[in-house]
């Protein structure tokens, strides 16, 4: 349907011509593509339960098929199940992601499932170890490092050439607002997801010539397996929401919207950043009496 804008009698003489820049506001939003994501292929790592799941499921709602993938296959049939009875598009492998034969078997399959195609890379899989730098095992940096890093990194070099071929790619790196000032999560955490903002901000340099975006989405706290022992604890939960101005511990669809946003035309111009999806935490100075 085309739309007229009234007050600018020149776009109504030729509505054909009606370009981006000129288009009205009301005409802007229903550019095909703006607010969609129909067509999209995307691959999300960590997808059967927490951010991963509800980051499938809002991409698929906005239009996208997706492929996704987790360690344990019991959790992962149960999630494609009621995909299935929901009549969602989403196709699923078992895959250690910290492991590289894993990854390369991972993107073949996502290459054959989607016929060479691939717009949309979302890094989510990783985990925690809540300890201090004496108390970690150089097994557990180890750990650490492969499954939250250096599995995005090399998922990204993977990916590469579909996403280049897609002609618009996005990649998201979900790190975590721990790699962005210091948190009681982990030293070697917050270095993963430190390295990942780092990362994020080079290959937006170097691939933006081949039309693929990348940029990280940093949680705050937010309610899934990872924070179930955290929020179990009434003091801490309650000492975290005091220093969150917004007062609330965050869920798991307040980062897929963010998630999803980056992977759509209308965040063309948006490469390289992290943006921290926490209710105010990391700008939060010291307010003694708040309340
Ligand atoms: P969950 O533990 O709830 O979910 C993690 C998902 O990742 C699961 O699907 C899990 O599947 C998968 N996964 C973990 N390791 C691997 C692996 N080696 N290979 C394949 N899949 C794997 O965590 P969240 O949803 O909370 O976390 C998602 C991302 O968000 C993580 O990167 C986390 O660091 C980040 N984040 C989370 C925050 C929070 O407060 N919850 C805060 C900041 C960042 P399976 O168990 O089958 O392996």
């Amino acid at each position: 349907m085309s739309v007229v804008d009234t007050n600018r009698p020149e776009a109504a003489a030729s509505n054909e011509e009606i370009t981006a820049t000129d288009a009205s506001p009301r005409e802007k939003v229903r550019q095909p593509g703006r607010w969609s994501l129909c067509g999209k292929r995307a691959l999300v790592t960590g997808g059967s339960r927490g951010i991963g799941r509800v980051v499938v499921e809002e991409l698929v709602a906005l239009g996208a098929a997706v492929y996704t993938c987790s360690l344990e296959e019991e959790e992962l049939v149960e999630r494609l199940k009621e995909w299935q009875a929901m009549d969602l598009p989403v196709a699923r492998s078992v895959c250690d992601v910290s492991v590289h034969d894993q990854r390369e078997r991972l993107l073949r399959e996502v290459t054959d499932h989607f016929g060479g195609n691939l717009d949309i890379l979302v890094n989510n899989a990783g985990t925690a170890i809540r300890k201090s730098a004496m108390e970690h095992s150089a097994g557990e940096y180890s750990f650490l490092m492969a499954t939250n890093l250096e599995s995005a990194y090399l998922l990204c070099l993977l990916a590469h050439p579909l996403l280049k071929a897609s002609g618009s790619g996005s990649i998201i790196f979900v790190s975590s607002i721990a790699g962005v000032v210091a948190l009681f999560s982990g030293p070697i955490y917050g270095m993963t997801k430190a390295s990942l903002n780092q990362l994020a901000k080079k290959m937006a340099c170097e691939w933006a010539k081949d039309n693929i975006r990348i940029n990280s989405v940093a949680p705050g706290y937010i309610s899934t397996s990872l924070t179930e022992r955290i929020f179990s604890d009434k003091e801490l939960k309650d000492n975290i929401v005091r220093r969150t101005p917004i007062r609330r511990v965050g869920e798991p669809d307040d980062i897929s919207f963010m998630v999803v946003f980056l992977c759509m035309p209308g965040s063309s111009y948006i490469t390289g950043q992290t943006i921290p999806v926490d209710g105010g935490m990391t700008i939060n100075g010291f307010y003694p009496k708040y309340d």
